[in-house]
């Protein structure tokens, strides 16, 4: 079950509202496999055939938008190693914002609590008027 934030800048009063985390159509590999490329694709497939990466996790993350400065939704793929957890591979997908732009994966929060990441990370700043006070408020489920 996903998770419904409201993200509103307390300076600007702009909101975005994010659908995060995955739903009842995101269980298998080839839901999601149309959000990603071919060659991410093929990359995910054969690291789980290797048989070192037992868990694969898709979510979508916040993420921003620097082309359109809006807050928006990323479908993520993670691989941890079964043995050494340490070792991750992260995938996001390709043109996702509304606009088809690419999301650096450095402007991804990867972190399951969206309001304690904008507590946690003060460097997170609003698109459109660059201060960083937050009202994010859960507002309910999907599926
Ligand atoms: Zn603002
Ligand atoms: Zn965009």
């Amino acid at each position: 079950m996903g998770i419904i934030y409201k993200i509103k800048c307390k300076e600007c009063q702009n909101e975005w509202r994010l659908f995060l985390g995955y739903g009842l159509k995101h269980t298998s590999l080839s839901d999601v496999s149309t959000y990603f490329s071919d060659k991410d694709n093929s990359e995910i497939v054969s690291l789980i055939n290797e048989n070192e990466y037992k868990y694969c996790n898709f979510n979508y993350r916040c993420g921003l938008c620097r082309e359109c400065n809006e807050f928006t939704s990323v479908p993520v793929i993670t691989l941890v190693k079964k043995v050494n957890g340490s070792k991750e591979y992260k995938y996001i997908a390709h043109n996702i914002c509304r606009n088809n732009h690419k999301i650096l994966m450095s402007d991804i929060i990867f972190s399951d609590n969206l309001s304690e990441a904008f507590m946690s990370f003060k460097e997170i700043s609003c698109p459109q008027c660059n201060q960083n006070s937050f009202d994010i408020v859960e507002e309910g489920f999907w599926d």
